[in-house]
């Protein structure tokens, strides 16, 4: 059965590479009628943030991929959560050990730091404790059994290191790069067990696999470099059986290199799903729901930063997505994140989304800002009227709300040096004649407007300007004729009349 998993460790905001990994992972797991499952890697308590666990749940329910199994949900494979789990590791790390495969390291901060002094050279400038060095230091390879023993007696603090073989190659298949191999004296003895009972990462995330059954591992790239530790892994502790098929997503690239935080706050926009303040240092990092995206743009949008299905197609919905995606339709070399662009899938999406269903969203966004509209119909109304004019969904708190308020910043700059007496006779006859017009229809009243100004040896161009300012505040909006049929005769009347003085 396909079981696919998203394994997180809560340690800060939901970057949008994160959430296109769950999205592949969803999709592929929907596609294969499998489960999706969500574990919580929390074994660097170092690194523990609180609130981001919440938040990684927030983030998936707003884009609508909520997993099959988690903390939350339940299932048969937990605890979800690594660190309730703790217990279950050190047994497998011990087996190593007793099969030489791994090895009680004894050495404390400082003789670790004295190594990298030590082995320090001009074309190694950073050694690692790998096979070269393991030799020289203090842990069970190098010293008598009878001493680790009672080292060990004594609770003298320690780690468990993997054993990497010297220059063997160890390879696999990803379902994305096909064969990858590496040469394992490149490696480290990456810690296996920490000093505080905790598995780390590498350690966790295997037994974990295999515990929940996990079908096909799919992350991000920058996990590529630890998988000849979890492919040796996997070897030792499994004889690989049921190993899951392996896949590393593209990088998601910014304007320049890997897409950072600092991009978003460089160029101004979100690289998060949500909004994200760092409860330590208190500051936000933008995210795409507050800028105002849709779920199902930024679901379109991620999905094909990355991955296309062979087509011209651009726009898919998340049904399609299921079943149009394939994993061997990724790209393996960098995605660029191209911030118009995202603009655009969501103004498509503003365009596509049901007119109820965009009505109801831009509701909620405009009760946000203060604006609590209760009339449905006209607010439909309205939405359809601007809808071409929105890319962001916070876009349409501008685009609609003097239709609900008399506008309070009126740009009287843009008409006021042109103004003079012509033209305030003109649209005091245009009160007069509005008052006595009884269709209330945009046509008869840019009829009505136009000839007006004819006898008054006026251009309809220099009238209409003016006109758009008094009814919306500003020289934006639709056709102003369409403003002012749903604006209705009294409003419309009472907003000239309040700019003639
Ligand atoms: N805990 C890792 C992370 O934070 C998971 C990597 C993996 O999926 O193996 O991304």
């Amino acid at each position: 059965k396909v079981r696919v998993r998203f394994a997180p460790s809560p340690t800060g905001g939901l970057h949008l590479g994160g959430v296109r990994t769950v999205l592949y992972n969803y999709l592929f797991a929907r596609q294969h009628g499998g489960d999706f499952i969500l574990r919580i890697e929390d074994t660097d308590q170092t690194r523990f943030v609180p609130g981001a666990e919440e938040y990684i749940f927030q983030c998936l329910a707003w884009a609508g991929l909520e997993p099959d199994e988690s903390v939350k949900q339940g299932g048969d494979y937990g605890p979800y959560r690594q660190s309730e789990r703790k217990e279950l590791y050190r047994a497998y790390a011990e087996q190593l050990v007793e099969k030489g495969q791994a090895y009680y390291a004894f050495d404390t901060p400082e003789e670790l730091e004295q190594m990298r002094q030590d082995f320090k050279t001009e074309q190694n400038p950073s050694p690692q404790y790998d096979y070269q060095v393991r030799n020289k230091m203090r842990n069970s390879l190098t010293l008598s059994k009878e001493e680790t023993d009672r080292l060990l007696k004594e609770n003298t603090r320690h780690v468990i290191r993997i054993k990497m073989p010297e220059n063997e190659s160890i390879g696999f298949t990803d379902m994305i790069r096909g064969a990858v191999s590496f040469n394992t004296s490149l490696v480290d003895d990456k810690v296996l067990l920490k000093a505080d009972g905790m598995p780390t990462y590498h350690l966790a995330v295997v037994v974990d696999d295999y515990l929940m059954k996990i079908s096909h591992a799919f992350r991000g790239e920058e996990w590529l470099p630890s998988a000849p530790v979890h492919i040796l892994l996997w070897k030792y502790l499994f004889g690989l059986e049921n190993m899951p098929q392996w896949a590393h997503f593209p990088l998601i690239l910014g304007p320049s290199g890997k897409l950072s935080k600092r991009d978003g706050a460089k160029y101004g926009f979100p690289v998060f799903a949500m909004n994200w303040t760092d409860p330590k240092t208190g500051e936000l990092t933008e995210g795409f729901k507050e800028k105002g995206f849709l779920p199902e743009a930024f679901i379109n949008l991620l999905a094909v930063l990355g991955w296309n299905d062979g087509t011209e197609q651009e726009l898919f919905s998340l049904d399609e997505l299921i079943s149009r995606f394939s994993i061997d339709r990724v790209h393996s070399s960098g995605a660029k994140f191209d911030y118009e662009k995202a603009k655009w899938y969501n103004h498509e999406w503003i365009k596509k989304l049901a007119p109820e269903e965009l009505t109801a969203r831009v509701k909620d966004v405009l009760a946000a800002r203060g604006l609590v509209v209760s009339d449905d119909p006209l607010l439909l109304k309205v939405v359809q009227l601007v809808k071409d004019r929105a890319s962001l969904l916070t876009d349409f708190y501008d685009q609609t709300a003097y239709f609900f308020k008399t506008p309070e910043n009126m740009d009287l700059a843009a008409i006021q040096p042109k103004w003079n007496e012509v033209k305030q006779l003109f649209f005091a006859e245009v009160i007069r004649n509005y008052e006595l017009t009884g269709d209330w229809k945009a046509e008869t009243l840019e009829n009505n407007f136009k000839e007006i100004a004819a006898a008054n040896q006026l251009k309809p161009g220099e009238v209409m300007l003016p006109l758009r300012i008094m009814l919306v505040g500003g020289k934006f909006g639709p056709h102003v004729f369409d403003i002012a049929e749903i604006l209705g005769k009294a409003e419309t009347i009472k907003r000239i009349q309040h700019t003639l003085g």
